[in-house]
This record gives structure tokens, C-alpha cells and sequence, in this order.
């Protein structure tokens, strides 16, 4: 049902502004780039979410990517609820982790070894420091418009920082000096690296890369790409991790890796290995890994990593995704047609627009000409995404609050739900 009501929404919005900085415990949950209420949400079933005020809306986040199965998948829940009765946490060496380890690296190429932590932003942080720490090196090459996480290294703009000392902090309470081992080169762009390369020949700990970016919008590598960046991580001795939080799992049951032929040495996970319990995960070649404290110099730890828990929930979708190749054809077809539909009704209202998309994942920009990288995606139209997200949430169609994320198909969409969101976006469009 869709009765376009926000009030409840409203005052509870105004009431978790009092407690909660800015009214939400992650930014992009305020709606604050598309001008309406947030939506707060009371439930979500199969490819559906409901808000506070009893709306209910086709769900095109799915959690920013777990909910990969659909909402509320059978499976997890009842691994979750099999598992919980056994107590929630230990903070001890479990079965379960093993369990998750071995199918982890069963399914990911570059996964020799492989350690469990809480989010994506451990995950990346962790992976770095194993790097440096492997190399005895400082420096780090990160690709402008890539997020990795919002640890303070990673909180780095790019522009003429690029073949300068280092990078400046994109956030307040990000010392200079936690920025300046950051270098950050233009995706889809092997001069930018070869440049930095040889301006800091010998100190490049690591690559690290989103092998297909999501955090500009999706952009996609340009062929050969990554298979270049594998060649000069080789000739540098230079670790090349691809940051697969969004990809993993996803475009393929072994990742952007598995489906581009490109075999990093490290990879980190996120979201998407805890079937939506709060996960994350970096693991790669077996020499790099053995780095890792108790075997290895670099510590990193966490009282709840490895939790039963989030354990149970995440080797249950993965279990789905390995024995089920049937969700990523599903997914697929319905991406096509989700991401081609758009671009025929683009086509047809001959708007300045450009859809890019890979499977299950797609943004469309309100730019004209191709988007290849951040420079290309920031000429998009903010104020159009706008009115075109708030006329779809209108009609029912929970997209990203903003113009620089993706779009998210799970396992239970229909080609029904596809083409009720493809006939509104030909009205918003006029076609
Ligand atoms: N890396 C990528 C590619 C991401 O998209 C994100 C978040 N969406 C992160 C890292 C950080 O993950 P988390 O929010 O779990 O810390």
C-alpha cells in the first residue's frame, strides 16, 4: 500500500535529530541530497520495505547490497534463529568460523587465507596496514570517487593531490599526516598510476581498488584496466587489493575477480558475507595473510569478529549463492531489463541521461556523454536526480538518496516490479 503519508516519519525524524547527530546513525540515511523525509523503516519482506506510516515500496537498496537473497530470506533467518538459543557471543575460537573461512575461500579466487571482522571500513583498514606491513612500505594508490570505508587514510580527496606530496583530508578530525600516504590516482586512467609509480618508486605498499566503482555512481573499468594494474602491481612488488564490499558475491559468486579473470593478491568484503549481520572480511595469498598477528607482526584484533551469530547468517547466503547459480541469471536478466528499459526511455525523452550498469547493479546519471570516472560523474545534475528520486519514492520505488550510489536487484524482484518501476520512470520522464 501506498498512501504517501510522512508524518510519522516526520516527527520521528525531528525527535532522533535531539539524540542522534543529524537524526541517523550513517549520513546517507538523511536523505539530506534529495530534498524529502527520510523514510523511517519499520520492516522489509522479499523485495519489499515498509515505512513508519505504512507505505510500502519496491527495495532497490536491499540494505546497500546484502539483502542480495531479498529480505528476510527463509534460510538466514532460520540459521540466525537456530544459532541464537546457543548464546550470542563468545569471544572464542568457533567451528562456525571455520565453516565460513573454507567456503570463503573455496568461492573467492585470490582467498588462500582469510580473517573475519565487523564492516567494510575494518576490512580495508586492516587489508592496508597488512600491506604495509608485508612490504615495509608507506605509501598507498586509492582511485578518486572509490570509497573504501571511512577510516582516516582512506578520507582522502584526490584532484591535483595526484602527483603532489600525498593527498588532503576530506573530512574534518583527518590529520594531514594520516593523509599524506595516500596518493590518489583517476580510475580508468593507467597514466595516473604509472605516474605515481615512478614519482614514488620502491614506497608503494599498495593498490587498492572498487574492480568495478560504486560509490560515483557504478563505473565500470575500461577493458584491460585491471589486467593493467595487475601488471605494474607485479613489476613493483606492489600488493593489488580489490576492495569487493559491494562486488563480492555479487556480480559473481567469486566476484568482480572471478568474473573480470583478474586475481588480486588481497580482497576485502563487507555486508554481503554477513547475509546483512554486521561483517566484513580481507584475507588473499597465504604469505601476505601469515602477517597477520597471532603468526605475524601486524596486529589487528576484535571482540566480536568471528561472532556465531553473524557467522550462521553469512554462511547460509553464501551457501545459497554457491549451490544456487540460478539467483545470478535471475538477478542478471532482470538487470538487464531494469538498465535497458531505462536507457530506451532515456532515448526516447532525449534527455541528457547515461545509464551504466554490470548485472544486478546500475546508476542512472543525469549527465549526457559517457561516465567513466569521477570527473565525468560530478557533472551530473544533482537537482534532476532529485526530482527524479522523489517522484519515484512517490510511486513507490525505494531508490539510493543520492545521485553517486547504485542500484541494488535481489533474488526475489520480478520482472512485474521491473516493469512497474520502468512504466514510472516513462511518466517521470514523459514518454
Ligand atoms: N568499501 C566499499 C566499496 C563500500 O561500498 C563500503 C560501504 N558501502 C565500504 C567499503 C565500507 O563498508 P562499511 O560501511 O561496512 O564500513
Amino acid at each position: 500500500m501506498l498512501n504517501n503519508k510522512t508524518d510519522r516519519s516526520e516527527r520521528l525524524f525531528e525527535e532522533a535529530k535531539h539524540y542522534i547527530p543529524g537524526g541517523v546513525n550513517s549520513p546517507a540515511r538523511a536523505f539530506q541530497a534529495v530534498g524529502t523525509t527520510p523514510r523511517f523503516i519499520e520492516k522489509a519482506d522479499a523485495q519489499f520495505i515498509y515505512d513508519a506510516d505504512g507505505n510500502k515500496y519496491i527495495d532497490y537498496i536491499g540494505s546497500w547490497g546484502p539483502m542480495i537473497l531479498g529480505n528476510n530470506n527463509p534460510g538466514v533467518l532460520k540459521a540466525v534463529q537456530e544459532t541464537i538459543v546457543h548464546g550470542l557471543s563468545f569471544g572464542a575460537a568457533t567451528g562456525r568460523e571455520i565453516t565460513m573461512a573454507k567456503l570463503a575461500c573455496e568461492m573467492i579466487p585470490c582467498f588462500e587465507m582469510v580473517r573475519m571482522v565487523n564492516s567494510g571500513t575494518e576490512a580495508t583498514m586492516s587489508a592496508l596496514r597488512t600491506a604495509r606491513g608485508y612490504t615495509g612500505r608507506n605509501k598507498i594508490i586509492k582511485f578518486e570517487g572509490c570509497y573504501h570505508g571511512h577510516s582516516d587514510g582512506l578520507l582522502v580527496k584526490a584532484g591535483s593531490a595526484l602527483i603532489a606530496e600525498g593527498g588532503s583530508p576530506d573530512s574534518a578530525g583527518v590529520t594531514e599526516n594520516c593523509a599524506k600516504d595516500t596518493l590518489t590516482a583517476r580510475y580508468n586512467d593507467m597514466d595516473s598510476v604509472e605516474k605515481l609509480f615512478e614519482e614514488y618508486k620502491g614506497d608503494i605498499a599498495a593498490v587498492i581498488i572498487e574492480p568495478v566503482a560504486a560509490n560515483m555512481g557504478v563505473v565500470l573499468p575500461q577493458d584491460g584496466f585491471l589486467k593493467n594494474l595487475r601488471e605494474i602491481c607485479d613489476l613493483h612488488q606492489t600488493v593489488l587489493i580489490f576492495d569487493e564490499v559491494i562486488t563480492g558475491f555479487r556480480l559473481a559468486p567469486g566476484g568482480a575477480q572471478q568474473l573480470f579473470g583478474v586475481t588480486p593478491d588481497m580482497a576485502t568484503f563487507g555486508k554481503i558475507i554477513g547475509g546483512g549481520m554486521p561483517v566484513g572480511a580481507y584475507g588473499g595469498r597465504r604469505d601476505i595473510m601469515e602477517c597477520v598477528a597471532p603468526v605475524g607482526k601486524v596486529y589487528q584484533a576484535g571482540t566480536l569478529s568471528g561472532n556465531p551469530v553473524a557467522m550462521a547468517a553469512g554462511i547460509a547466503q553464501l551457501t545459497c549463492l554457491k549451490e544456487n547459480p540460478s539467483v545470478y541469471e535471475h538477478i542478471n536478466s532482470l538487470g538487464e531489463m531494469l538498465y535497458g528499459g531505462l536507457k530506451e526511455i532515456i532515448a526516447a525523452a532525449k534527455v541528457d541521461c547515461t545509464v551504466n550498469h554490470i548485472g544486478s547493479i546500475g546508476t542512472l546519471f543525469f549527465t549526457g556523454g559517457q561516465v567513466t570516472d569521477y570527473t565525468s560523474a560530478r557533472t551530473s545534475d544533482l537537482k534532476r536526480y532529485a526530482e527524479y528520486f522523489r517522484y519515484m519514492i512517490q510511486h513507490g520505488n525505494y531508490f539510493a538518496p543520492a545521485q553517486f550510489e547504485a542500484m541494488f536487484i535481489s533474488d526475489q524482484h520480478t520482472e512485474a516490479d521491473i516493469q512497474k518501476t520502468l512504466s514510472d520512470a516513462a511518466v517521470f520522464f514523459g514518454v
